[in-house]
């Protein structure tokens, strides 16, 4: 049993991951910013706090005591959340630098960081048939301003406290993850999520119509939750010391994901599309040859098997929310 600094536990991705070392039998600090109240996940085993990450005492105190640390905190979002907000993406730059401090500092003896595909230099996504980012693409460097440059930078902080300071870092870079018990509204959302809620809205509403950001035609791929953990855990505990591409290398365009939801729904919509919205690159695709090299497996669960996953936990949400609405309305909360 090892104890273990899960960052960003409130979130997504972390929450899942909280719950798998804890069932792997982990002494597991949970650590978010947001009130616990609005984390996804609590494990009641975990010792949860709530601190800011990006001050560098928050990290010390917290760290110190711990064996590892999975850096997975940071303020982030779907493309409508990072292609407005550059500059507070980059201020997650704290998080990662101050807990790789602390983690020198306290002598950790692994350190996962959760890179992403953002950092891919933007003039390789510029057609959607994109054969697959491989881990060299990342350089020369045009990643995606704000967001991408600070995943850039931190990974590349990883890879120089590796080196001159003998912490082991490692390093995932996830494409789009997607499963329940993450955003589906609010702002943040990423697609999968965000298709599921505009389908799910339109079929209890009735409304006949779909808005669809970009011309469909971007394409991009989708990991599962469940893939997400078990790769972020056969990394950290691998011996690639650089930073590996996670992620399912099944494309669709976003035209595509649409049939997927609809046909889960059994709904069809009209569609317009919006091309002023926020849509990122015209094509990003995950090329798995190294992580089938090093770990002999890549994540591989059916986009339509996960999205089905999704769309039930979201479905369920929102008629629960609804619910509260209706409860508020009535009682003038
Ligand atoms: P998420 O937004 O659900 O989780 C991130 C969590 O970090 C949030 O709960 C947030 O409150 C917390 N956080 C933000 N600032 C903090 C601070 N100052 N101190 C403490 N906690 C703070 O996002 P996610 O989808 O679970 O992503 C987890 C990680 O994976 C992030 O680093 C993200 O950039 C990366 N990533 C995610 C995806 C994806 O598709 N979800 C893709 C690529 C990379």
């Amino acid at each position: 049993m090892k104890k273990i600094l899960v960052a960003g536990a409130g979130g997504f991705i972390a929450g899942h991951l909280v719950k798998r070392l804890i069932n792997q039998g982990h002494a597991v600090r949970a650590v978010d910013i947001k009130p616990l109240n609005k984390w996804y996940q609590v494990s009641e085993q975990a010792d949860n706090l709530v601190l800011d990450l990006r001050l560098r005492e928050n990290c010390h105190n917290t760290v110190n005591g711990q064996h590892e640390v999975f850096n997975l905190a940071a303020d982030m979002g779907g493309m409508g959340f990072i292609e407005n907000n550059k500059a507070a993406c980059m201020i997650s730059v704290l998080i990662n630098t101050h807990l790789l401090i602390a983690s020198r500092d306290c002598g950790i003896d692994r350190f996962f960081y959760a890179s992403s595909a953002c950092v891919y230099n933007g003039d390789k996504q510029t057609d959607p048939n994109n054969p697959g980012l491989k881990e060299s693409d990342a350089y020369p460097a045009l990643a995606e301003d704000g967001y991408g440059w600070e995943k850039l930078f931190s990974e590349r902080m990883c890879r120089h406290f590796r080196e001159d300071f003998g912490l082991a870092t490692r390093i995932a870079r996830f494409h789009n993850v997607y499963g329940p018990y993450g955003t589906y509204d609010g702002g943040r959302e990423k697609a999968p999520a965000a298709i599921c809620r505009k389908v799910i809205e339109a079929s209890v509403t009735g409304k006949k119509e779909i808005v669809i950001w970009g011309d469909g035609h971007q394409t991009r791929s989708f990991m599962y939750i469940d893939d997400c953990i078990k790769g972020i855990i056969d990394i950290m505990y691998s011996d690639i010391l650089e930073p590996l591409n996670l992620g399912s290398s099944e494309m669709v365009s976003i035209n595509q994901l649409v049939d997927i939801v609809e046909d889960i729904a059994c709904y069809k919509l009209a569609r317009t599309y919006d091309l002023q919205a926020p849509k990122g690159v015209r094509g990003r695709n995950s090329d798995n040859a190294l992580i089938k090299k090093y770990l002999g497996w890549e994540p591989s669960i059916p986009l339509k098997e996960g999205m089905k996953k999704t769309y039930d936990w979201i479905k369920v949400q929102i008629e629960q929310d609804r619910r509260s609405e209706k409860h508020a309305n009535k009682f003038n909360i």
